[in-house]
């Protein structure tokens, strides 16, 4: 075909979603992935958040490749050698829609999700970067990809590209973010038998947990561990901030070694073979920062328009999809006026600010920048409460009362308390 409705740049959830959405009230949509398939190259912590996705295929949970539901949360704090954690466990999160957080691994879901959209008629080209938009008198028209006969023409474009946002900087819409703007993450499958996982984290059938590190699990940096239950696997990684990396020289690959070898951590993982290792960005761009998000003829959605919560929800996937699917909506809307001009795909940006997208983004969007003027909530605290806390429990010949004492001044004497007490109300409000 030479010419379609829609061609969509990335077939990531944002992309699918919006194809999804569009064939379905019968367009005509290519997707152009650079992947050997879709998911191939696509990386993530990663729960997968899925009121969005219910909505749209109902129940997807009994056919699509999910691992495990997260029944469990567990935040922890750790110091060079010793944790201090937080765990909550809902029985009712067993239930249908299993609050919908699953964990997944993206090269099976991503496959499967594509898989829906191209049952449902539409083409997708894999292996085919798009170096560029096409346009017509200023108006986006097509898109210029790298393979024979690769201009594609299309009254509209959805640019699903993710974090990596070439084509969307190069189109005027978003400037190159900041390094204290993009999150560099590195994860490791480690695959480990069903049952010793299920023995290991508590866990029954396909319950699942996420944990969370913070403090030395990134040496004090700002930024997080996690470690999340698949059936047969966990999915491991760090994430830090560009520029707190760079401040430290710190790499993405020897932070991760050094947060696989904590102590904790390591009887976590104990037994586990290393399957497979992979990096990319997190935008978290802030909600000042975000890009603009239609043009003539154009559309952007998901992490291209820097639609990630980073708070300690880090919902991107549900936020992906929302956006394609409220694209998709403002197209059909356009279709039938016979007009993609900017000014008619309009109700894109009106439908995202009625909604949590939007809403999500302007209450947390600020996260990073408010945590980043409290390092002590990363490395001076934790190291003071714990060694507070080993006090505690440390028994001595000494009076309780006076080993609490004790505990409690060395606290004091690392940690002005006025400040302590602050910062925690400022972090609790930043974060939850
Ligand atoms: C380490 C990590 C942990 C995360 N953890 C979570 C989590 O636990 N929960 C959560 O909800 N979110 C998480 N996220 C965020 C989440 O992965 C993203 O928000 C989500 O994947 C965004 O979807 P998307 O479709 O916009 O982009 P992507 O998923 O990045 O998809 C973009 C697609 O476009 C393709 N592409 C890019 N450029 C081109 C081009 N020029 N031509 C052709 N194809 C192209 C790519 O190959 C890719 O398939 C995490 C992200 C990372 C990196």
């Amino acid at each position: 075909m030479d010419k379609f409705d829609c061609i969509i740049v990335g077939a990531g959830p944002a992309g699918v979603a919006a194809a999804i959405t569009l064939i379905r009230k019968g367009l005509t949509v290519a997707i152009f992935e650079r992947g050997e398939y879709p998911g191939s190259k696509n990386v993530f912590g990663g729960v997968l958040y899925s009121t969005v996705l219910n909505k749209l295929t109902p129940e997807f949970w009994k056919d699509a490749p999910v691992e495990r539901h997260i029944t469990k949360r567990r935040y922890s704090i750790l110091s060079k050698n010793s944790e201090m954690a937080v765990e909550f466990d809902f029985e009712d999160f067993n239930q249908p829609p299993f609050n919908n957080s699953f964990t997944i691994l993206r090269a099976k879901f991503d496959r499967w999700f594509a898989q829906r959209a191209e049952d449902s008629g539409a083409v997708i080209f894999t292996e085919t970067v798009v170096d560029d938009f096409i346009y017509d008198s200023g108006k986006v028209a097509g898109v210029r990809a790298r393979r024979e006969g690769g201009d594609v023409y299309a009254d509209v474009v959805i640019c699903a590209e993710g974090a990596n946002s070439l084509l969307t900087e190069k189109a005027g819409l978003k400037k190159k973010p900041l390094f204290h703007q993009m999150i560099t993450a590195v994860k490791e499958v480690v695959s480990l038998p069903r049952e010793v996982i299920e023995d290991r984290f508590i866990l029954s059938n396909d319950e699942g947990v996420a944990l969370e590190f913070f403090g030395e699990a990134v040496k004090g940096m700002i930024g997080s561990g996690f470690i999340y239950t698949n059936k047969d696997s966990l999915s491991v990684g760090v994430g830090c901030p560009i520029d707190v990396m760079k401040e430290n020289s710190m790499k993405p690959n020897d932070l991760l070694e050094s947060f696989k070898s904590h102590p904790v951590v390591k009887k976590l993982l104990r037994g586990g073979k290393t399957e497979e290792l992979s990096a990319k960005m997190i935008p978290e761009l802030g909600y000042k920062s975000l890009p603009k998000l239609i043009a003539d003829g154009l559309l952007i959605v998901g992490d291209a328009a820097g639609f990630v919560n980073p708070s300690l929800y880090r919902e991107g996937t549900n936020m992906a999809m929302y956006s394609g699917i409220m694209a998709a909506e403002t197209i059909l809307e356009a279709k039938e006026k016979g007009d993609f001009s900017e000014k008619s795909l309009q109700g894109y940006v009106k439908r995202l600010k009625n909604s949590f997208v939007m809403k999500d983004l302007e209450r947390y969007g600020d996260v990073p920048e408010k945590l980043s003027e409290m390092p002590q909530l990363f490395k001076e605290y934790p190291d003071a409460i714990l060694k507070m806390v080993q006090g505690y429990f440390t028994i001595s010949d000494l009076s309780k009362d006076e080993m609490h004492r004790q505990a409690w001044n060395g606290f004091k004497d690392e940690v002005s308390l006025w400040k302590f007490l602050w910062d925690m109300y400022k972090a609790r409000k930043a974060i939850l």
